[in-house]
């Protein structure tokens, strides 16, 4: 590519409102621009980039036995009543109506879709096994929109789905597709981790996550020196003692009059302020956490958090929480944001208990119980905290806490999406039977902001080499004034280009200085340096861009180096 020809648009500037490297990488190399929250263009150059994801992706699951598809974004209501996420979806679905009122959602994830697809086209065992899988855009109305495309609101998605005669099968493709996925990310050069995680709202058994190493990482990810053990820390938790549900107190006496303190709180759980228990329940249908908290200004408080997803939560608002408990809104005195925010904006807290009774003295104490069900039984609360780094493991091992980007997650969806839908095919006795579904994802456009949050520098990033725009750089110094120097410049494109090396020919005639700058924060691999005084020794100037320093070499040296 001649770079006079493309269209590059770097900037010094940072942008203010982003928080982490890669967010401003993107935005200063000109890979993406923003349209509206969450919502992105990928530009020419940011394009050529999740060109190369998307191909390993495609690659591996092709290589995996996977047969690519592709599916409509805009799914009708009626397909997400049959498995009742058009209610419980929540937030996150974005719900739209066509010129006759109908209602339809743009595709969060596609469960629905494929299986409504299996149920027409697959009628025996013997289409089964079966992988189907596409890239496709994708929308959530993510709560809390950031960090560029690592959340955004319509992004892109590998995302796979397989039907299976029996257990046994679905077992066996879903360690085909973890092993695919390990592949993905090593040719894409990234340190990454997967990790036993919990199938939150999708829903299902067996689920690992795939995260790439990074400080700035939304997840906590807990893995032990003594073993393989790795787990998200969500899931790290849960594996402690669960709590044993007795015929205690139901939990609406300790809820509904506000007036109750901490401490009465915790004497009715029996528990002593200073435990922490939990509990390993998934959400409640309609989402609700609910924290009663003793705040800054010693006022306890009853909180209500609306939980969308596993994203994210807002706060319920009075005549909400009144609804649920079923009292007279004023009933419950002040609602206010003030104190409750550090509780519950936890979402792996909010995520794992339906609701969770936060004494909230200086962040230490929550308890979690199940509303409406019964409570835990005092002996059962096990003393945990939140998983911190130097726990000692129970395999004789240290935790290890580190920060990771969720990347891709496999999940066994079971029977539940084919059960609800009456998807069946026949067995070899001629019955019918509901196929075992596994589903798995990758987030193509995140992996892009990932790598570039775990491969970067002051002066821009640093692409893994798969997944450069391009690999190597050829800078003309002078082309205007030194006719014999882009003559030099452009033989040494062709000749690697000939020879399979992706190179960008920067002859857009800019100084040195700023054409340097332009290819490092680009991220550009290899570097090559057609200069007037390197022609007149015969050499180029090679320097690759994770090195300290650039050396003088000749053709063939140059080659050898890019081989
Ligand atoms: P997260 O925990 O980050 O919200 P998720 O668990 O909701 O992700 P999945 O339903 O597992 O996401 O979707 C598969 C993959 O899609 C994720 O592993 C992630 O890489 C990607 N993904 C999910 N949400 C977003 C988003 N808002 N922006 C970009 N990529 C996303
Ligand atoms: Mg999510
Ligand atoms: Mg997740
Ligand atoms: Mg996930």
């Amino acid at each position: 590519m001649r770079l006079s020809q493309f269209h590059l648009r770097t900037t010094k500037e940072t942008p203010a409102d982003a928080e982490i490297a890669s967010h401003r990488l993107m935005l200063r190399a000109g890979l993406v621009r923003k349209l509206a929250a969450g919502i992105y263009t990928w530009s020419p150059l940011g394009l050529r980039v999740l060109r190369k994801v998307e191909a390993i992706v495609r690659e591996e699951m092709d290589a995996a036995g996977a047969i690519e598809l592709l599916m409509p974004s805009v799914q009708p209501r009626e397909l997400w009543e049959e498995t009742g996420r058009w209610d419980k979806f929540g937030g996150q679905l974005l719900k739209l109506q066509d010129r006759k009122e109908s209602w339809y959602c743009v595709g969060p994830t596609h469960e629905e879709v494929i299986t409504d697809l299996a149920r027409h086209e697959l009628a025996s065992y013997k289409q089964l096994p079966v992988t189907f899988y596409q890239i496709q855009t994708k929308f959530r109305d993510e709560i809390r929109p950031r960090f560029g495309v690592m959340r955004a609101r319509e992004f892109l998605m590998k995302d796979a789905y397989s039907f299976h005669l029996d257990d046994a099968g679905l077992d066996l493709e879903y360690r085909n597709m973890h092993a695919a996925y390990t592949r993905i990310f090593t040719r894409l050069g990234l340190k990454f981790r997967a990790v036993q995680a919990d199938s939150g709202a999708i829903g299902g058994d067996a689920s690992q996550e795939f995260h790439v190493l990074a400080d700035s990482g939304e997840d906590a990810i807990a893995f032990s020196t003594g073993s393989d053990y790795a787990a998200n820390v969500e899931t790290a938790r849960a594996a402690a003692p669960a709590p044993r549900p007795t015929p205690a107190e139901d939990m609406r006496s300790v809820a509904t009059p506000v007036q109750k303190t901490c401490e009465d709180v915790a004497a009715l759980l029996g528990v002593p302020l200073a435990r922490t228990a939990k509990s390993i329940a998934a959400m409640t249908d309609e989402g609700f956490v609910l924290a009663l908290v003793r705040g800054d200004h010693e006022v306890n408080e009853i909180k209500l958090a609306k939980v969308e997803g596993m994203a994210g939560y807002r706060m319920a608002t009075e005549a909400e929480i009144a609804a649920h408990l079923g009292c007279e809104p004023g009933f419950l005195g002040p609602v206010g944001m003030r104190a409750p925010a550090r509780v519950i904006a936890d979402r792996e807290v909010a995520a794992m208990a339906d609701f969770i009774v936060g004494a909230n003295r200086p962040g230490e104490h929550l308890a979690g119980v199940n509303w409406g069900r019964d409570l835990p039984e005092p002996d059962a609360v096990a003393d945990i905290r939140n998983v911190v780094d130097g726990d000692p493991a129970e395999d004789g091992g240290q935790l290890r806490i580190v920060r990771g980007i969720e990347v891709g997650h496999v999940f066994q969806l079971g029977r539940k999406y084919a059960d609800a839908m009456r998807c069946t095919v026949l067995d070899e006795n001629g019955r019918e039977a509901v196929p075992a579904m596994g589903c798995y994802g990758i987030g193509v456009s995140r992996v892009v902001a990932a790598a570039i949050e775990q491969n970067h520098d002051e002066a821009g990033i640093v692409w893994p080499e798969p997944m450069a725009p391009w690999r190597v750089a050829v800078c003309v110094i002078n082309p205007k004034q030194n006719p014999a120097v882009i003559e030099a410049a452009e033989a040494l494109y062709r000749e690697l280009q000939a020879a399979g090396i992706e190179t960008a020919l920067d002859d857009r005639g800019l100084r040195p200085g700023p054409m340097f700058a332009d290819m490092e924060l680009i991220g550009i691999p290899h570097r090559v340096v057609v200069s007037e005084r390197g022609l007149s020794t015969g050499t180029f100037e090679y320097r690759a861009r994770s090195a300290a320093a650039a050396e003088n070499l000749d053709r063939s040296a140059l080659f050898a180096r890019l081989a």
